[in-house]
């Protein structure tokens, strides 16, 4: 019996050939500009990653606010996590992220998360050489000015991807979900601190600190 042509089974990228990737071709199809998403997503998993770092000093100076450190720390974790959640996807795109952390963190599409009231010119010691004088209102307000940078990144990424490349889409919904609750978060935080005003976040406890429901490929959260 005559088989009926597959009609998969061919494309541009002929049998055997591992220079081309057939999951880079089918987003070209659905016109995807893979170079520019590869770019896209090297700026956004760079501000991920710098903001896992600046967000270890931000923590740190919420000293004696210990619930502020532990909501600080979720979402520090989570920023990490993100990082390591899309990075890979980069790869599997065809791109890498920059050889050079220098050049990585310059590509960082969000701001330094810097701490408030600190002249990092002058911060060539790596030594505490006076007390910190900033509150912590003002920290928690780079920490809300972040996340909402981070919204902004990943909501882009889902545009970009929307109905073309499912797989991306999926990554970036997932980080951005957990943005908006980094920025519930932070509102709650300087909302009381700064104005005296209660505005719910609706935050649950995550387990332990960083222990995020949608980064890590689990569809529900098992406390
Ligand atoms: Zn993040
Ligand atoms: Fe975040």
């Amino acid at each position: 019996m005559e088989q009926r042509a597959k009609p998969h089974a061919t494309g541009r990228v002929s049998r055997g050939d591992i220079t081309q990737r057939v999951g880079v071709e089918q987003l070209e199809a659905r016109g995807v500009d893979v170079d520019a998403l590869i770019d896209k997503l090297v700026d956004a998993v760079g501000a991920e990653f710098t903001t896992y770092y600046y967000y270890t000093i931000l923590r740190m100076h919420l000293a004696g606010n210990e619930d502020y450190k532990e909501i600080c720390e979720d979402a520090r974790l989570e920023d990490r996590a993100h990082f390591e959640l899309m990075t890979p996807r980069i790869y599997e795109l065809g791109g890498t992220i920059p050889y050079d952390i220098r050049t990585f963190a310059d590509r960082a599409g969000c701001p330094d998360a810097y701490l408030p009231g600190v002249d990092t010119s002058k911060d060539v010691t790596g030594r505490v050489t006076e007390p910190y004088q900033g509150s912590a209102a003002d920290i928690l307000t780079v920490l809300l000015e972040a996340e909402r940078c981070a919204i902004r990144t990943w909501s882009e990424v889902c545009d970009l991807t929307f109905g073309k490349d499912p797989r991306t889409y999926d990554l970036a919904s997932r980080i951005l979900q957990e943005e908006i609750e980094h920025e519930a978060w932070f509102i709650e935080l300087l909302s009381k601190e700064r104005d005296g005003v209660a505005r719910p976040s609706g935050h649950f406890r995550r387990g332990e600190p960083g222990d995020a429901p949608h980064s890590k490929n689990r569809p529900f959260y098992n406390p």
